[in-house]
């Protein structure tokens, strides 16, 4: 603890060149007062960093979810933000909920060797162990363009002298570990696959643990799907129609259903977030498709605002853009359906699991009078969710195809 706060307040210090005597002083003080603020906390389960304090309509851009009982040391960022000093040049913000004041030993925060890796094929995912004396704040994205995963581990150096790798991999090619900077410690780890079916990443004991799923059968036949109706119970009703006022969370409803029964009819098998009209969280929601072990979401809604119209779709992580645009293009061959555009990067809590590849349909604009008019109609909302359910076969499509090659 000491040791980070001396290194922030040297480069406090230092960084300001030849700033006059007084300014050094008053500059000092800043650093001083600043480290002083400088407090441990330890992270609760469900915390994710943030990579800003932006915070529109969904909040700032998230960098990735993080485990529980990881100590950081923070400062206060904004009333409901902490930073998050990750190292001397990194940082990120948390919600202050999400963390917990924590009593820890000073040792615990200092830069730590890591330990040897293991990288084995559990049957239905790989894994990769990557021992740790300490839990260790990290960050993990996942590449398209090569096929890679990236794992930052923040205040270690590189000490994996031992990377097992067994031969059996199904998802893994290789792992290697690269020291960039001194105190961040980066496994690259490259893909066997072109298309990516989620991973997950938490702490056993003080080892990192990413399991990576393997890709299920290319074909809808015991292709567990989420589908989730958008809003929903007496607080939730979202968009209303602009001259029918009917609510979006029964027509969400209805078209998860419509959409169940299609997917269901060529053997997947449909896990639905809520059945009925219930307020449920997007905790809940998630929490119940981790459970029920999806192989991908959809989540569907109705948009609304101004004098826009047309149909759209969102992804958060870049590796399930493809899935968006096919159910994207699939929706945009309905006669009178104009395009809204394919959103990436997209802030959504139910787009930012990595456990399974998520997609959110806003079907049309509830707002627009045109769009409504067509959105209302069963027979036009089964047309839509066709669609959907055949993009999610051209993905499938697409994925036998990326993955031969
Ligand atoms: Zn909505």
């Amino acid at each position: 603890m000491r040791k980070l706060i001396t290194t922030f307040l040297l480069i406090a210090v230092v960084g300001q060149g030849i700033a006059s005597a007084q300014e050094n002083d008053s500059l000092a003080t800043a650093a001083a007062a600043a480290a002083n603020s400088v407090k441990i906390v330890k992270t609760l389960q469900g915390a994710y960093l943030n990579s800003s304090c932006g915070n529109d309509r969904l909040g700032g851009s998230k960098m990735g979810f993080i485990s529980a009982d990881i100590p950081l040391a923070v400062e206060p960022a904004t009333e409901d933000l902490y930073k998050v000093l990750l190292s001397e040049e990194r940082y990120a913000y948390i919600p202050k909920e999400m963390v917990a004041d924590t009593a820890v030993a000073p040792e615990t925060m200092d830069v730590c060797p890591t330990q040897s890796v293991m990288v084995s094929n559990e049957g239905k995912y790989d894994r990769i162990r990557i021992g740790l004396p300490v839990r260790k704040p990290y960050i993990i994205r996942e590449n398209s363009y090569p096929r890679q995963m990236v794992i930052e581990l923040f205040g270690t150096q590189n000490n994996s002298n031992w990377m097992t790798q067994y031969t059996d991999l199904e998802a893994v090619e290789n792992i290697e570990v690269i020291q960039g900077h001194s105190n961040i410690t980066t496994y690259v780890i490259n893909l066997k696959k072109a298309t990516s079916w989620g991973y997950s990443a938490d702490y056993e004991g003080n080892n990192l643990v990413i399991k990576i799923k393997h890709a299920p059968e290319f074909s809808l036949k015991g292709l567990v799907v989420g589908v989730d109706a958008g809003h929903g119970g007496p607080q939730s009703l979202g968009a209303l129609g602009r001259n029918t006022k009917v609510t979006e969370k029964e027509l969400n409803l209805s078209m998860a259903y419509m959409l169940k029964e299609l997917l269901e009819a060529q053997g997947a098998k449909v896990v639905l977030s809520r059945s009925e009209d219930v307020a449920m969280s997007m905790t809940e929601r998630k929490e119940k498709f981790l459970q029920n072990n999806i192989d991908l979401m959809i989540s569907i809604h109705c948009n609304a605002g101004g004098t826009a119209r047309g149909t759209s779709t969102y992804y958060k992580h870049i590796q399930n853009r493809e899935l968006a645009k096919t159910i994207l293009n699939n929706l945009l061959e309905i006669d009178g359906v104009n395009e809204f555009g394919l959103v990436g990067n997209f802030n959504f809590s139910l787009n930012a699991p990595t456990e399974y590849p998520a997609v959110l349909v806003e079907t049309l604009f509830l707002s627009h009078p045109e769009d409504e008019a067509m959105i209302i109609k069963k027979d036009f909302q089964k047309l839509m969710m066709k669609k959907v359910t055949e993009g999610i076969k051209d993905y499938l499509k697409y994925c036998k195809k990326a993955d031969k090659q």
